[in-house]
């Protein structure tokens, strides 16, 4: 789905891919096991060089590693990295690759699984986030003791680019309506740039249904009126509220992913981006999302037949079988997920070797 103005590197070495495996935090590297079991049965034409970052470590070392893996491999998979260095210079390390790598769209497609237990049924909402600047610009600081600026930083021309590639979306997909979501009326010049950027732009899709909705009235119409929605566009920190409310209405964090893309990289993580520290080391955490995740990242590597059949055993585990972990409120292990998906894989009829 990336737009494609400039070549895009990905590293292929024999007809294999290699990528960037970032496993993070918490919950990140049981579930990176999960993906890597599940690559294995499906034979998925991967390889992965995994790198670790401490999160306690001050130094930026491990992380300048981990951008120069991802500018040669073109292409990652990743948990949330953890940020734990006393010092308050160490930025966030997520942020800090997404803007290293001037990955400025988040896609999030919240689509229900049917027969998963949620408020809400048949959601099928995209939502696409300017990913690298808005409230995550990291520029804070304390100008007189007591006294804390923090900076939100929208251009002009970061507001084109991801409205563009939204009323792109919108066209490629055969979808109709892109909604921008944004707090216009108080934040007059931020907010008021973003919105009359995406005005300016959806002149040029003139068969595209272009509307706008303020953040407060579009969180309160997602939880009583969800279905009204199609595909809708925001900036970073309003992204990050409402793909929450949207998990949280079709089956919480475990279960969907989100894509980051810029004009070279690919970035594939679960959509919510959370460490799940609480329930690390468990064998309770939802695997689906990391997996959707490393679905996501063969279909963007063209390996969509392999995608379909982690897919369909996907589907088949979560919505005929019912396989559901404790956060969908079942009583399977994760191991117990993956391994039905596992023979879901071994026993499909179309195998892509
Ligand atoms: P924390 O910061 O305490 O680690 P997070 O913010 O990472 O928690 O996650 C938010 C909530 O979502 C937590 O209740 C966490 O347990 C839950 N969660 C996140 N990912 C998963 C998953 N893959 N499976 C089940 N629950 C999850
Ligand atoms: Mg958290």
């Amino acid at each position: 789905l990336i737009k494609k103005t400039t070549p895009i590197p990905i590293a292929l070495y024999g007809g294999r891919n290699a990528v960037t495996m970032l496993p993070g935090d918490g919950i990140g590297p049981e579930l990176m096991g999960y993906v890597r079991e599940v690559f294995k049965y499906a034979g998925a034409p991967v390889d992965f060089e995994v790198i670790d970052i401490d999160p306690k470590s001050d130094d930026n070392s491990e992380l300048e590693y981990a951008i120069t893996s991802i500018k040669r491999n073109g292409v990652a998979i990743k948990g949330n990295i953890e940020t734990k260095s006393e010092s308050t210079l160490v930025l966030s390390r997520n942020v800090a690759i997404r803007n290293e790598l001037d990955l400025y769209v988040n896609i999030l497609h919240c689509k229900s699984y049917p027969g998963v237990p949620s408020r809400q049924q048949d959601i099928d909402i995209v939502i696409i986030r300017q990913n690298t600047e808005g409230e995550y610009a990291m520029l804070e600081h304390e100008s007189v003791d007591g006294v804390v600026e923090s900076m939100k930083v929208v251009t002009q021309s970061n507001s084109e680019r991801v409205a563009r590639f939204a009323f792109d979306y919108v066209k490629r997909t055969g979808r109709k309506r892109l909604t921008t979501i944004h707090k216009a009326n108080i934040m007059k010049l931020s907010d008021g740039l973003f919105l009359d950027t995406s005005k300016k732009i959806a002149k040029e899709y003139p068969e595209i249904e272009h509307n706008d909705m303020i953040i407060d009235n579009c969180c309160m119409q997602l939880v009583s009126n969800p279905h009204q929605f199609d595909v809708m566009i925001m900036t970073n920190l309003y992204g990050s509220i409402v793909s929450n409310v949207v998990c949280g209405l079709i089956g919480g964090a475990g279960l969907l992913s989100g894509k980051n893309y810029g004009d070279h990289y690919a970035i594939f993580e679960p959509g919510t981006r959370n460490t799940g520290t609480a329930i690390a080391g468990k064998n309770i955490a939802n695997p689906i999302a990391m997996l959707n995740a490393g679905v996501d990242m063969l279909e963007h590597l063209g390996h969509q037949q392999h995608a379909n059949l982690i897919k369909r055993a996907i589907e088949k585990t979560l919505c005929e079988d019912k396989i559901h972990t404790p956060d969908l409120g079942g009583t399977a292990k994760s191991t117990d997920v993956v391994q039905r998906i596992i023979d879901h894989i071994l026993q499909a009829d179309i195998r892509p070797w």
